[in-house]
């Protein structure tokens, strides 16, 4: 039995973790359940999981240290700058690192990766392109290749003309072609923001420079990413877009348990692969010069970007305002080291204040 410490049990990827343990009762239970805010659905969650340990952000919690003392997976699905603490808490206590939350590898990749392997701990991709990446690799995160090719949908505005985007709403945002995701992520796909994390995510993950990962549009989400070899072999990940998918590989892997739909190749049609249109697209190249930049700026760049969608889903500004807001705070932000969890703290906490003084005047 193998015993899960879930960070983010109430959102969409910690409901999907949820979805893997009631289907496999006898392989998972959950030692820990941690929630942001939402009480009521943690105490259901509790009642029917009775984890040793339950806890709501909100509310304080108690050491990180103990919620993971016990267990055998820490799985950190919690959103954005505060999943990085779990993380590496996590880490430093040695353990297998399920790890759905992208801003800890954005945000402290190299300090993550530094207590990672100080601590004998082991991180274990999530995201569906990663863990096509890991799945391409057998399951090694340090074996050789050439180049990693991401893939990306090009999220609902991929056809949009440039001049249109400036009038596209929150809903519209949302309205994801191919994956059911968060509001946060979600918007963060229609910017491509998300595709750059996963470009500095890769980084992190498998120790490759930039040089060597790419990104390539396929809307049709099925290939979920590439490893491109010495001798010019390529391995793909091919299936349904389905997260439950690289969830339940993470907590089973290298074994592999009925989960999803089988890819039927004859229903699909045909596949397409094209440019990634970084003209109309800023926050990709934002990510990617933060990510390169290296310090505290993909810190800085998160930090804006969380402050910078709420208002935008909040209508107070618009979708190409996100941009203007990160390149803000970017600017306004001094650049600082990035080799403690306090200086990137200070980073994000910098970096908010300047995207609200640009966003809300104050
Ligand atoms: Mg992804």
């Amino acid at each position: 039995m193998k015993k899960i410490a879930l960070i983010g049990c109430t959102g969409n990827i910690g409901r999907q973790v949820i979805d893997v343990v009631r289907r496999y009762p006898e392989q998972f239970c959950f030692s820990a359940l941690v929630c942001g805010s939402d009480r009521g659905a943690l105490q259901s969650l509790t009642a029917e999981f009775h984890p040793r340990l339950s806890g709501c952000a909100k509310d304080g919690l108690p050491p990180l240290d103990e919620i993971f003392s016990d267990c055998d997976v820490a799985f950190i699905a919690a959103g954005g700058f505060s999943g990085l603490s779990y993380t590496l808490a996590a880490a430093r206590l040695g353990k297998i690192v399920a790890l759905a939350n992208k801003e800890s590898l954005v945000c402290g990749g190299e300090l993550v990766t530094k207590e990672a392997k100080a601590h004998g701990a082991s991180l274990v991709p999530v995201d569906s392109e990663h863990s096509a990446i890991f799945q391409a690799l057998s399951f090694r995160r340090d074996a050789p290749f050439k180049k990693l090719i991401l893939t990306a949908s090009g999220g609902p505005f991929l056809r949009e003309p440039k001049e249109r985007l400036e009038r596209v709403t929150p809903a519209d945002a949302l309205r994801h072609p191919t994956w059911k995701m968060g509001k946060k992520i979600s918007v963060d796909s229609a910017t491509l923001l998300n595709k750059g994390y996963e470009v500095i995510e890769a980084r992190w993950l498998f120790g490759a420079d930039f040089e060597k990962i790419e990104t390539v549009v396929h809307p049709e989400s099925i290939v979920h990413s590439l490893v491109c070899f010495e001798d010019g072999a390529a391995i793909a990940q091919l299936g349904c877009p389905d997260m439950h998918v690289p969830i339940q590989l993470a907590l089973t892997f290298p074994k592999r348990l009925p989960c999803g739909e089988d890819l039927d190749l004859l229903s699909l049609g045909a596949l397409h692969f094209e440019r990634l249109p970084e003209e109309k697209f800023p926050c990709f190249s934002l990510a990617l010069e933060a990510g390169k930049a290296g310090g505290d700026r993909p810190a800085v760049l998160n930090g804006a970007a969380e402050i910078a969608v709420g208002a935008f889903l909040k209508g107070r500004i618009s979708f190409p305002q996100i941009a203007e807001s990160i390149v803000y705070a970017l600017e306004k932000t001094p650049p600082g080291n990035a080799d403690c969890f306090e200086a990137l703290r200070e980073a994000d906490a910098l970096s908010r204040a300047n995207a609200e003084k640009y966003i809300y005047g104050k």
